[in-house]
């Protein structure tokens, strides 16, 4: 068992978030409930500005919003001076909803459409991270047909392969992401948006993966682009204001996991960076990253209910939740692991191993395998940890669920920031057939 963050028992033997304990949460709110520990939020946000402010750096640090975007969230991003990550209309909604300052906002993604580009000119967004040669001539027509000019930012592919999951791997030359650095792509992409006279170019952009322990990744990466730069000053005479390195810093999930501290990557690669740039003689740029998971994934703790059990003899023992895949898709999605304990008595000696599924229709709906517990009785509550990144964000009505409500907890107090979806909520856009 470990605590970390504000978690802790209290006096009634509860497990405690934000000096609020879980039970009584459970019971206020339901279950699933996904609780947030909003100190824990602000520590990292602030671990990662130190970082730069540390080494005198101008920097900017974006949360990747899809991580988990809601009002809420994105109100504390702003609280904590972050910066934005958008990649959809939606998140682009979300964050305008909240009263998040525009020109802190950034807009990614692979397949932006007329529509959302559109919206990222009217809201009048701070930087388009532009990914590929369609986007490049979509939004050079849209700027013309609107004479307004717009930052930007070129995504390029270093040729790097971080070490994580397949699906989560974005680094290398053959993703569906952004410009090759290696192939011309992105000298080409620079030679047709830079004489644009709607174009600010700021400069250039890599996410080389999602859940990434070593450093070596971002510092070969940071390399290959600072390299890059240098000969575009000798070809081009284009000099980067912006050099953004992206998000995918690990976290711990379990005691397989051990990442360095979440700031530690920032200084290190900073170091990388300032040395790269003394050595080729260029101007600082401007050091932007984007992290995500790093700053909520382990803030996040989903509480549910145990209900039903069921014994394979001589195999194992299921103990079925009242979430799942609906709540938290990751395991069946990554085949990603998770550490729990129980809510309501989380000392108590573990005596055996279980298996926590969830109740959706899929065999492969489990929570964790093989999981240390005691012996459990109805309504126990289970905490599964650090889910606090892509679980609500994932989440979806399969076996139509409702979708859990979201509370946030700090000093002692409570805060329901979403709401749980109820049954009429999921038939709101349904229509009858007459
Ligand atoms: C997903 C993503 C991130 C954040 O990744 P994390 O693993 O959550 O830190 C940052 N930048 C881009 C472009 C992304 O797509």
């Amino acid at each position: 068992m470990y605590f970390y963050g504000t978690t802790g028992v209290n006096k009634s033997g509860h497990l405690e978030i934000g000096g609020v304990d879980s039970v009584e949460l459970a019971k206020n709110f339901g279950t699933p409930l996904y609780v947030y520990d909003v100190a824990l939020i602000r520590e990292r946000a602030r671990g990662f500005k130190h970082a730069f402010d540390e080494q005198n750096i101008r920097a900017q640090v974006a949360y990747a919003s899809k991580a988990f975007s809601t009002i809420a969230m994105v109100q504390l991003a702003e609280e904590e001076g972050l910066s934005l990550d958008v990649v959809s209309g939606g998140e682009l909604y979300t964050a305008a909803a909240a009263g998040f300052p525009v020109e802190r906002i950034h807009f990614h993604g692979n397949n932006k459409s007329r529509e959302e580009l559109e919206m990222a000119l009217d809201y009048q967004i701070g930087c388009i991270v532009i990914d590929n040669f369609h986007e490049i001539e979509l939004l050079k027509s849209i700027c013309k047909e609107q004479t307004k000019k717009v930052n930007i930012l070129l995504r390029v592919t270093p040729g790097i392969e971080a070490h994580t999951h397949d699906y989560i791997l974005t680094g290398q030359e053959d993703s569906k992401f952004g410009f090759g650095l290696q192939n011309g792509q992105a000298e080409e992409a620079l030679a047709q948006t830079l004489p644009f006279k709607y174009f600010n170019v700021l400069g250039l952009h890599c996410h080389i993966g999602s859940q990434i322990f070593e450093t070596t990744g971002f510092l070969l990466a940071a390399k290959k682009i600072v390299e890059k730069m240098a000969e575009w000053k000798e070809t081009i005479s284009f000099e980067a204001d912006v050099l953004n390195l992206g998000g995918g810093f690990g976290i711990r999930y379990t005691n397989e996991d051990e990442p360095i501290p979440p700031s530690q990557y920032v200084s290190e690669i900073i170091k990388e960076v300032k040395q790269l740039i003394d050595h080729y003689s260029l101007k600082m740029p401007e050091i932007w990253i984007e992290p995500g998971r790093s700053l909520v994934g382990d803030a996040g703790i989903t509480l549910y209910k145990i209900g039903s059990s069921k014994d394979v003899p001589e195999v194992r023992k299921y103990l079925a939740v009242d979430g799942g895949m609906s709540d938290n898709i990751r395991p069946a999605l990554y085949q990603a692991k998770y550490e729990a304990v129980l809510a309501n008595r989380p000392l108590a000696q573990t005596t055996e191993t279980v298996s926590i599924a969830g109740k959706c229709c899929e065999s492969g709906d489990m929570l964790i395998w093989d999981l240390p517990l005691p012996e459990t009785e109805e309504d126990d509550l289970l905490a599964v940890f650090c889910t606090g990144a892509y679980g609500y964000s994932m989440a979806n009505n399969y076996n139509r669920l409702p979708r859990p409500a979201v509370v946030f907890v700090e000093d002692g107090k409570e805060v329901l920031v979403v709401k749980r979806e109820s049954y009429e909520d999921l038939i709101k856009l349904d229509l009858p057939l007459k």
